[in-house]
């Protein structure tokens, strides 16, 4: 059976990983095989990047480098004899860490598209609320014990910094929505195996945390060949695929933003309960402080973008797409709006509606595209002619329409003749000008405008007529 190169570097991984936990010996043995294991998953990853070309490179270099880093560390730590982390491995492995935060980031904005601040927002959060714990059940006695070596204090420092940043960016990771490739899913394998090898030092009490082929070590080596087989997945050279449209805030992410907001009353608690609340007060005083500012942060840029949707919602809605006026939808809001206006303040309404002179023939003899620059530019020019409060809209195909509150008869007609102008293109409308008789509905209104506006049609177009003046003729059709 023909097996991809990825299959082969996990069925290896296995093989490794069980040959590896029954090996005898200690020391320098066992590191070789280590480091021997270990660095042939970083030749693995480098291949693999040979061979699929990714598009961030330099993203599977960091992983190939903080794989190195992590492999020497935990080396130089099985040659040295007892006792607790030699400093240099401690460090090699603190190292290790930025460069895996780095990939994480990388990774989450190539996802969501989100902008560089809502994640280390969000990352905030999570990391002020494991801080917290961190604080309580893992480093705060090593940090503030004066019998241990300040060395020691250091690197137990870094590793719980370490720790916290990648278990947030892990989270924010998974809670981002978008496509996950196999390669993405043994990345996530891989993380994982190093989390649970965390846990499982951690949870182990005395100086010599890992044990020689113990199930720490044991999960970090499998966890290499994971790596491995995800930079030999075909699929590796997109590991990001970005979502279409900026995500909406997703369930799981804010299920996530919440536990960590109440990681701190939670640990506050226990530790009433357990009768040791007056020795960490500190701690959880500036993380519920952080927390909070941080939480009102994300809300602030969150309401923000639903306020910035919530516009162009808006101007889809009321706006049509063609002329960039007002469209039918919003006249009609409008003219109610004026009619009830018009009903308290007594204010005069005059609606004019007015449709281009034949304009089929206009598209017939210059194509639908100039009848389309036609209307646009006309609907910029009366645009143009009009005040700041008359409402100027596109009430459907070439008919128009216009909403003039506080006008008399022959102010409204003198706009309105203006209008006709200035239609360009030596092109010509005829309109329907009716005041508002305080009683009448909406559509009542614009069925009188709609009639006076087919009486300058048949009274040979290019005119205006309104229901208190007989049919004028204004402006001659111009040839053109
Ligand atoms: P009249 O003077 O009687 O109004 O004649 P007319 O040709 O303007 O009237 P008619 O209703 O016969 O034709 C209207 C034309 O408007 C037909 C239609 O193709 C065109 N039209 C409607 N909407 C658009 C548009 O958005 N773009 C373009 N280019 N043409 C449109
Ligand atoms: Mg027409
Ligand atoms: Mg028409």
């Amino acid at each position: 059976m023909h097996m991809a190169g990825w299959q082969k570097c996990l069925v290896a991984g296995v093989v490794t990983s069980a040959g590896y936990a029954v090996l005898p010996g200690d020391g320098p043995s066992r590191a070789a095989a280590y480091a021997l294991a270990g660095f042939t998953c970083v030749g693995l990853i480098l291949a693999g990047i040979r061979r699929h070309r990714p598009q961030r490179t330099s993203t599977w270099y960091a992983i190939a480098a903080g794989s190195a880093l992590w492999i020497i560390s935990s080396t130089i730590y099985m040659v040295t004899d007892a006792g607790p982390w030699p400093l240099v491995a401690g460090l090699f492995s603190a190292a290790g860490y930025p460069l895996l935060c780095w990939t994480l980031i990388g990774l989450i904005r190539g996802r969501a598209r989100a902008d560089g601040r809502t994640v280390l927002v969000d990352a905030g959060i999570i990391v002020a609320g494991l801080a917290l714990l961190y604080w309580t059940f893992v480093v705060g006695a090593t940090l503030t014990d004066d019998a241990v070596r300040s060395g020691e204090r250091l690197l137990a420092l870094l590793f719980a910094a370490g720790d916290i940043s990648v278990i947030a960016l892990v989270s924010l990771l998974v809670t981002t929505p978008g496509a996950r490739s196999a390669s993405y899913r043994l990345m996530l394998g891989a993380l994982a195996c190093t989390g649970v090898s965390d846990v499982l030092v951690i949870a182990t009490p005395g100086d010599r945390p890992y044990q020689s082929g113990g199930p720490a070590e044991v999960m970090l080596v499998f966890g290499s060949f994971l790596i491995a087989a995800a930079a030999l997945h075909p699929s590796m050279r997109r590991l990001t695929v970005p979502l279409d449209r900026p995500p909406m805030f997703v369930r799981p992410r804010l299920a996530l933003l919440a536990v960590a907001i109440l990681l701190a009353p939670a640990a506050g608690l226990y530790q009433g309960a357990a009768g040791t609340i007056d020795r960490d007060w500190l701690p959880s005083g500036i993380c519920s402080i952080v927390l909070f500012a941080l939480v009102t942060v994300r809300m602030v840029g969150l309401v923000g973008r639903v306020e910035s949707q919530a516009r162009n919602l808006s101007v889809l809605v009321n706006q049509d797409p063609l002329t960039g006026l007002a469209n039918r939808r919003c006249w009609d809001e409008r003219l109610a709006t004026a009619l009830a206006q018009g009903a308290l303040t007594g204010e005069p309404v005059i609606v004019a509606l007015f449709d281009l002179d034949h304009f089929k023939r206009y598209n017939d003899t210059y194509g639908h595209q100039a009848g389309d620059e036609l209307l646009k530019e006309a609907a910029a020019v009366w645009r143009a002619n009009l005040g700041q409060e008359d409402l100027l809209a596109r009430y459907g195909g070439e008919e128009f329409c216009v909403l003039l509150t506080g006008y008399s008869d022959e102010q409204a007609r003198v706009v309105v003749r203006r209008l006709l102008a200035a239609t360009p293109y030596h092109q010509s409308f005829s309109a329907g000008l009716a005041r508002w008789d305080g009683v009448q509905s909406a559509a009542e209104l614009l069925d009188k405008a709609d009639r006076l506006m087919y009486a300058s049609k048949s009274a040979g177009r290019a005119r205006v007529t309104s229901d208190h003046v007989p049919i004028e003729h204004i402006h001659p059709v111009q040839a053109g």
